[in-house]
């Protein structure tokens, strides 16, 4: 028997192999899972999905700009078509259709996606702890904290970080961070027709900090404090931040915070391996949240059609990363400027609002734009600050 063999295992059964498995339930893991399982392709296979959660807490909301309908748009919370951008002096209302910015709470996700795929009945789920996942020549293996271990005859996607980026001289690393309360008012305070993409008059003494905000009608809103920054802050400031912001910007005084949330989101020019042989790293794990901007759902929705799409017309799930190469030498010549303290968050995000459509701004962060309009958008900022930035990134 060859050493690679599933059956040196003696655990080995039918109970422990699956075609797919997937480690992590998450935005990534659930997205293409639900993907493939709708495409009605692999109803001859069988599927293993392992979370250590069991994903039943609201712990994140997404906000993301979509052109039409998608996959998830049932369980979109709000959506807007107005967005406002306010930087120092500079303030302006954008139309930004034909996008829709929408708004999804995570635990409205995971139900949602649950739900579907507890009907299926080649999906088995699984709420425990993964230590380690393994790529061998004819399977990959994973092996929960308890010892067990289950194996993916053709793929295991994995979403799991099993390692943070190395902090070292060659590598930027920046933190998304931010601070969020669903506040609600007795008194019609919000304008549930336009959300806030970014106000960055707020203080900067901590480095590039904005806040947005989205009304979900005219007595509720969610408000995050968000940083690019290298350090998280202490837990105090991030409260002052957005009673500050309250007090100052919205003029408000009565309010009660009904939910909090907080993230931590990498911005890094690490480059995130896409998995060997037969895992593939799928979501923030596998290199899906884009360094300038911490975005990362929209990502995630076009690298799973993408995967899907692949498997189905070759028979394997590794895709050929579109332009990816121009957009991340763009990511790494930004957060070079922030690192350098070239030029501020606050300054470089106001000069591309004040000189470009919204429309122009998504298609760029999208990776969707192309090199003309993208020599428009370099166009409206600084020159010498970028040209010095990407010849250290060069
Ligand atoms: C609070 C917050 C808000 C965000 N808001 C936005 C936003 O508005 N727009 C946007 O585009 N992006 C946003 N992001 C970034 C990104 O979209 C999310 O982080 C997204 O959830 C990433 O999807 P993922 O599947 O890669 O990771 P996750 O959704 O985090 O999924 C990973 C899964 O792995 C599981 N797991 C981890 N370790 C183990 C282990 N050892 N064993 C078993 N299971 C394990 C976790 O429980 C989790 O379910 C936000 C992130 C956070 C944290």
């Amino acid at each position: 028997m060859k050493s690679s063999s599933l059956y040196q295992y003696k655990y080995y059964d039918y109970r422990y192999e699956y075609d797919y498995v997937f480690t992590g339930a998450g935005a990534a893991g659930l997205s293409l899972l639900v993907r493939m399982l709708k495409s009605g392709k692999f109803r001859d296979k069988t599927f293993l999905l392992v979370d250590k959660d069991r994903k039943d807490r609201n712990d994140r909301t997404w906000c993301y700009w979509e052109k039409g309908e998608g996959l998830f748009d049932e369980v979109v919370y709000k959506s807007w078509d107005k967005t406002w951008f306010h930087g120092p002096g500079f303030s302006k209302l954008y139309t930004i259709r034909p996008y829709r910015y929408k708004m999804i709470r995570g635990i409205d996700f995971y139900n949602h996606c649950l739900e579907y795929i507890k009907q299926q009945a080649n999906v088995r789920i699984l709420f425990e702890p993964i230590r380690q996942i393994e790529n061998k020549e004819r399977y990959a293996r994973l092996v929960l904290e308890n010892g067990e271990d289950y194996f993916a005859k053709a793929f295991l996607f994995n979403s799991i970080l099993f390692e943070v980026p190395p902090k070292d001289e060659h590598t930027q690393t920046f933190l998304q961070h931010f601070k969020g309360w669903f506040i609600k008012t007795e008194a019609p305070a919000f304008d549930p027709d336009a959300n806030t993409l970014m106000d960055f008059r707020v203080s900067q003494e901590h480095g590039a900090t904005f806040v947005y905000t989205m009304p979900v009608d005219e007595h509720r809103a969610l408000i995050e404090y968000t940083l690019f920054t290298e350090e998280l802050l202490d837990p105090a400031a991030y409260e002052e931040g957005l009673h500050n912001y309250v007090r100052d910007f919205m003029k408000l005084d009565k309010y009660t915070i009904t939910e909090k949330e907080f993230g931590v989101i990498p911005m890094t020019n690490h480059q995130f391996s896409p998995g060997e042989g037969r895992i593939v790293n799928i979501g923030t794990a596998g290199g899906q949240t884009k360094s300038s901007s911490g975005y990362t759902f929209q990502f995630i929705q076009k690298n799973s059609r993408a995967i899907l799409q692949s498997l189905l017309t070759n028979g394997t799930p590794r895709i050929d990363p579109e332009h990816a190469g121009r957009f991340r030498f763009y990511d790494h010549v930004l957060l070079d400027v922030l690192t350098h303290k070239e030029l501020t968050g606050a300054q470089i995000f106001t000069r591309l609002f004040k000189r470009n459509p919204a429309q122009r701004i998504f298609r760029f962060l999208d990776n969707d734009s192309w090199l003309p309009e993208e020599l428009l958008l370099i166009g409206s900022l600084p020159t010498m600050p970028f040209l010095r930035a990407a010849r250290r990134v060069i």
